[in-house]
């Protein structure tokens, strides 16, 4: 079949955008999902915030370059990117500690029930959160309750207090219908906490109209927060001034300068807050929520479904590549912008691509994983990944030494 993969970039309405980011020569970047690329102008903001800001303007940079408001400034920005209206995000913590914080607001907020409902391949943080919140309340007050995918709405019995899941699977990026399991988890009497981790920053979302209750998010992933860059919180305005998170520290204090004895909730977001923020990380992420500013979702979910179309299309071109088995769905509405491919020697294969400058990762047992991030590749990105994918099958240099090794982090 015969493409014009030059047409496809020069007709790319987001094709600039790639020149904002600052990416290795001659490297192709399939990993975007797991840590965003650099935007340019948050190696600059990193800079001023050190050198300018807490090194000349020290401690009153809280006040006069707003640290202190930082983690509601960042929130606000990506509450469009998740279809939010204004005051029910804030950037604070990670995933796993704000999860801990808002399935025990949950099981507040349902007294008569106790169980966490959640998916067995659910990403494994998720459900160790809950396990681990599940010790510590005891299983009369708090259950982890862990079924297939398939079981999901049979095991919403009235037993739930919340349904745990992610959007999009990690593993193979099938995606959930959010708005449908919302509905019918609020028509069982139970809430719902979504984990936005693979979501935000690359499919449109409308968290207000589908009525959800909370939600959480990774910065660094297709937000390009940079590595450990906070998470993101959401909680729905109609639970508001309902509920007390357990975490209380300091800074979710209404008046943390009062330094009063006695904990007093803030009003709203806020209350999410524990700790210190990390400022340099969360400048970072501030200043990478901007490049969203004037693109919209739709158009990102169109790129994103045109790249990882093409990878699929491409690969059947390669007989080389038929022992790679797709894994993820075929259907477009129901993946999010990764693809993974099971293969036994997969940990091999994805070492010899990065031996070769295409990044990509690999998940245990089988998976190699290609994620797809709109805002920095081509499509010529995607047919050399794939010329090179083929390279590497049809001469098997997988199978040699150095590529066998495992790593820490894979
Ligand atoms: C990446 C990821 C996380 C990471 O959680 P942290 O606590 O922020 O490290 C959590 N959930 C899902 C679904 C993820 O993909």
């Amino acid at each position: 079949m015969s493409r014009d993969i030059e047409a496809l970039d020069s007709n790319d309405p987001l094709a600039a955008l790639r020149t904002e980011f600052l990416l290795p020569a001659n490297t192709i970047y399939l990993d975007g999902n797991s840590l965003g690329p650099m935007p340019r102008a948050a190696a600059e903001r990193a800079r001023t915030t050190v050198e300018q800001q807490w090194a000349m303007d020290l401690i009153a940079s809280w006040n006069s370059h707003g640290w202190i408001d930082l983690p509601v400034t960042a929130g606000e920005k990506i509450a469009p990117l998740i279809g939010a209206g204004p005051g029910q995000l804030i950037c604070c913590d990670s995933i796993s500690v704000n999860l801990f914080k808002l399935l025990a607001v949950a099981l507040q907020l349902r007294p008569g029930r106790h169980v966490i409902l959640s998916q067995q391949d659910n990403f494994p943080t998720d459900l160790y959160m809950g396990q681990g919140l599940s010790r510590l309340l005891g299983q009369a007050r708090c259950e982890l309750r862990v079924v297939e995918e398939s079981a999901l709405q049979s095991a919403l019995t009235d037993e739930v207090a919340v349904l745990l899941l992610s959007q999009v699977n990690f593993r193979d990026g099938s995606v959930h219908d959010m708005a449908s399991l919302t509905a019918h988890a609020h028509e069982q009497g139970a809430l719902v906490i979504w984990d936005l981790a693979h979501s935000a920053g690359v499919l449109p979302l409308a968290v207000d109209d589908w009525q959800v209750d909370f939600a959480l998010g990774c910065g660094y992933k297709f937000l390009n927060g940079g590595p450990g860059a906070p998470a993101f919180v959401y909680a729905n305005k109609r639970h508001h001034g309902q509920f007390q998170q357990p975490l209380q520290g300091w800074m979710g204090h209404q008046a943390p300068f009062d330094f009063s004895p006695e904990y007093h909730a803030a009003s709203g977001m806020a209350s999410f807050l524990t700790g210190t923020p990390p400022i340099l990380s969360l400048a970072v992420l501030d200043e990478a929520l901007n490049l969203f500013a004037g693109i919209s979702m739709q158009q990102i979910r169109e790129k994103s479904l045109a790249l990882s179309d093409l990878f699929i299309e491409l690969l059947q071109e390669y007989p080389a590549l038929e022992s790679l088995q797709l894994r993820s769905p075929r259907q477009e509405s129901r993946r999010g912008s990764q693809l993974a491919f099971a293969h036994p020697e997969a940990y091999a294969i994805c070492q010899a691509l990065i031996a070769e400058a295409v990044i990509a990762d690999f998940r245990s047992p089988d998976l190699l994983r290609f994620g797809f991030s709109p805002l920095v590749l081509r499509y010529r990105d995607i047919e050399e990944s794939v010329k090179v994918l083929d390279r590497i099958m049809a001469s098997e240099m997988f199978l040699a030494a150095q590529f066998q090794k495992r790593q820490k982090v894979t």
